[in-house]
């Protein structure tokens, strides 16, 4: 049997497990038996000290091991059930209490060894332990459950510790010795790191502490050794072939962009502009990440280069993870090249074939040079005359990663990714460590913080004022309701009927404009080009606005049910204002019923950059499900932290690095297994991304 049929092994084969526990166990994503090894604790008990139990003083956590001389069932009251055991430990006897476990008396006898773990209480000279774990010590059987360092693992309703700990000795028993090393020697000598099989044993029933952290010392480098060689494969697979395209440096269009711009470029963004060109000039293709906060001028940089493909002859493709993200851009490109000899357009899901063929045919022949569309743009039967660039705006969505599937139909495209939430280096090195970075680490003059409320809805009358007021002195405002999706699907009724109600009611001699995803192409360009032109004072809309609407002009951001939206979300929505030079607001209006929900809109009024947002909300969410490394395409992390583990990384991407250079196509038999491994990794559940 090899790894991957031992680590695929149905959970529910597993002794113990069987069909009903197995699907409880689907809560904490453990479907195989790899799933259920690499399950680990999240912390550990000490519980290996033990003594006799007058040593220990009232509310120690004690641990005592003795031998159960009577048992007996007490109902004080109602409701209240406590199982006393008398048990002596050679030179005294104590009391083991077990408080509503009725079922205990099933398990503890008269005459067993028993080890006890609990809270001390000395009160009225009696000594008693109240029992929070215990083991019966049957002779030949490994201590599990106290009398030993004990592993305590994240659980799920159904599944209680003990459970899971002999679910998971027994498959460690069963099945470790069975698993293969797929780690050279040569790494685990160079960094002190156990073999496979010690670590998992130590991982989960660690001998002491000290061996506890060194299989996990092992662990989070296997895990972050894997991600930094599927980067590292990824990276010289780009740089296997030269690029067919070549650009021209005579061409127009790019420096009319310039010469018509009302602004000069930040030296930041002067700065990444030279990095891309000089990438678009190069031999092999082109593979950046442009890393910027919401309103730094990330836009321009891929209008320059898409402009640049399109006066050199080639045709540009801009893509965005959802349409409602995609037809914003366009609107944004429409607007920022007006003027300019370059001819655009939408492709996007929701048009009907009628409406597509033409668009799709003028893409074929050439005569659109920017196409801008989701991600399907590259999987779809868009048929290009001449690609050679690939803009990919990930926003804030750092998970969905397609681009494996980007060399594709002949074109071989330099790729630009733009991602709105500023994070660490080093994570962006995790997570894009096949990417060179560019960094926009300066804001546009003249810029103010703005100035943001948590409010409760039953002060909208201020917030209402506060619009009048803004009103007044010529400025414009959003009002943001509901929440969109993961997908396209958006309710927008709350936001028809706020703007309706706002009109009516509130702002009857204003204008009160509305836009949502439900609306026709035509008729949201036509809501912002009003917008813009100051013909709309208020718009009321979903959170299509999120990304890429920008009206300097607007100076108040409201911001409906706002507990309900992540982080990253509200202050990409905050980022649609405080984009001139005046002051601008944006007000949450929320009922926070979590912690989570409350330290985030805190986080908010506190914090305008959003380098630091994103380190609160990776610290308010946990990396992973920050990173969404679930869904992505990428080795999953569990236990490493690529915040806090930067030097295992570091090891972890030196080591990647020197051995893909050593054995690009990892050909050599001693590292068939890692491959094996890194495979199985990567194309689970169903997702399939060719390294080879
Ligand atoms: P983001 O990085 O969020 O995509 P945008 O590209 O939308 O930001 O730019 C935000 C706003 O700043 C826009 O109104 C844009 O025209 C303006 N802007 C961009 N660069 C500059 C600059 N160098 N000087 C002044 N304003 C700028
Ligand atoms: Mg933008």
């Amino acid at each position: 049997m090899n790894n991957n049929e031992i680590f695929d092994k149905p959970v529910q084969y597993i002794k113990m497990v069987g069909p009903r526990r197995a699907l409880t166990m689907e809560n904490l994503n453990i479907t195989t038996f790899g799933e259920l090894i690499y399950h680990f604790p999240r912390d550990y008990q000490d519980r290996s000290f033990f003594q006799p139990v007058h040593k220990y003083k009232q509310n120690d956590i004690a641990t005592v091991k003795g031998t159960v001389t009577g048992i007996q069932e007490l109902k004080p009251r109602k409701n209240l059930t406590i199982i006393k055991a008398a048990v002596h430990d050679g030179e005294a006897v104590f009391y083991a209490v077990w408080f509503n476990q009725p079922y205990i008396k099933k398990q503890v006898h008269k005459g067993v060894q028993i080890i006890v773990t609990g809270k001390m209480d000395k009160n009225f000279g009696a000594m008693q332990v109240q029992v929070n774990d215990f083991e019966i010590i049957s002779s030949g059987q490994e201590l599990i459950n106290s009398g030993r360092v004990v592993p305590i693992y994240p659980l799920t309703e159904k599944l209680g510790q003990r459970s899971l700990r002999q679910i998971m000795y027994y498959a460690l028993e069963e099945w470790r010795h069975k698993i293969s090393e797929f780690l050279s020697a040569a790494i685990l000598n160079k960094y002190n790191l156990p073999g496979l099989q010690e670590a998992l044993s130590q991982i989960h029933f660690p001998s002491d502490m000290q061996s506890a952290n060194n299989a996990r010392r092992r662990f989070i480098f296997e895990e972050l050794f894997i991600l930094q060689l599927v980067l590292a494969l990824r990276r010289q697979k780009n740089n296997l072939q030269k690029k067919q395209h070549q650009y021209d440096s005579n061409g127009n269009l790019v420096n009319e962009f310039l010469s018509k711009l009302s602004f000069q470029l930040t030296n930041a963004q002067k700065r990444v502009w030279q990095e891309i060109s000089a990438d678009m000039l190069y031999l092999y293709p082109m593979n950046r990440l442009v890393q910027g906060d919401v309103g730094s001028g990330k836009t321009i940089l891929s209008t320059l280069a898409l402009l640049k493909a399109a006066e050199s002859g080639y045709q540009g493709a801009l893509m965005a993870p959802t349409e409602v993200l995609a037809e914003q851009h366009y609107l944004n490109l429409l607007e920022e090249t007006e003027g300019l000899n370059v001819k655009t357009a939408l492709v996007s899901g929701s048009m009907t074939a009628k409406e597509k063929m033409p668009v799709l045919e003028k893409i074929k022949s050439g005569e659109i040079q920017v196409v801008v569309g989701t991600h399907a743009l590259i999987q779809e039967a868009v048929e290009f005359a001449n690609l050679s660039l690939v803009v990919i705006d990930e926003q804030h969505r750092f998970g969905v990663r397609q681009r494996a599937s980007l060399q594709y139909k002949g074109f071989i495209p330099d790729v630009l990714v733009m991602t709105a939430t500023p994070i660490p280096r080093t994570l962006a090195m995790t997570l894009y460590g096949d990417l060179d970075i560019s960094i926009i680490d300066e804001m546009p003059p003249g810029r103010q913080p703005v100035q943001t409320h948590a409010v409760k809805p039953s002060s909208m009358d201020k917030v209402y004022m506060l619009l009048k007021n803004e009103i007044k002195a010529g400025r414009q405002a959003y009002v943001v309701c509901t929440l969109v999706e993961e997908s396209d699907k958006i309710d927008v009724q709350p936001a028809v009927e706020t703007a309706g109600y706002l009109q009516e009611k509130i702002f009857i001699n204003y204008k009160v404009g509305l836009l949502h995803g439900r609306m026709k192409q035509d008729e949201k360009e036509e809501t912002m080009k009003r917008f813009r032109q100051k013909k709309i004072d208020i718009l009321v809309s979903t959170s299509v606005i999120e990304v890429g609407v920008d009206v300097p002009n607007a100076t108040v951001m409201v911001i409906l049910d706002a507990h309900r939206f992540g982080l990253a979300q509200l202050h990409q929505l905050r980022g649609r204002v405080g984009r001139g030079d005046k002051l601008s607001y944006c007000v949450l209006v929320c009922e926070p019923t979590s912690e989570e929900a409350k330290e985030r809109l805190y986080a908010m009024t506190v914090i305008s950059d959003g380098f630091k947002l994103a380190e609160k909300d990776m610290q308010i969410r946990g990396p992973g499900e920050f990173l969404g490394t679930r869904q992505s395409g990428m080795p999953e992390l569990k236990i490493a932290d690529p915040v806090s583990h930067v030097k295992i990384m570091d090891a972890a991407r030196k080591e990647a690095y020197q051995l893909i250079r050593d054995d690009p196509a990892l050909k050599v038999s001693e590292n068939k297994l890692l491959k094996a491994e890194i495979h199985r990794r990567i194309n689970r559940k169903g997702t399939y991304i060719d390294i080879s």
